[in-house]
């Protein structure tokens, strides 16, 4: 009665897509290319450094710029950089 803790891979639904395509998260993350891309959930924070990677692949930073997968980019509000 060996139990073996194998578990096979369910990878083959495609029925969402996202940009990332690796979101779990219910209701699924905007993309990153969608207009509320910044609403995304986080998945790695780094308030040390300023700046936290999103589900979608979108990189936040704590001055309110950001860094889109395609390498556009959302420029910081001008009071913010004067800090
Ligand atoms: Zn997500």
């Amino acid at each position: 009665m060996a139990q073996i803790g194998v578990r096979t891979p369910h990878r083959a639904r495609r029925s969402r897509s996202t940009s990332a395509g690796t979101c779990t998260h219910t209701p699924c993350c905007p993309s990153a290319d969608s207009g509320e891309a910044c609403l995304a959930r986080v998945r790695t924070a780094h308030p040390e450094q300023g700046w936290c990677l999103l589900c979608n692949g979108v990189i936040a930073f704590d001055d309110g710029g950001a860094v889109f997968p395609d390498s556009h980019t959302i420029e910081p509000p001008a009071s913010a950089a004067a800090a």
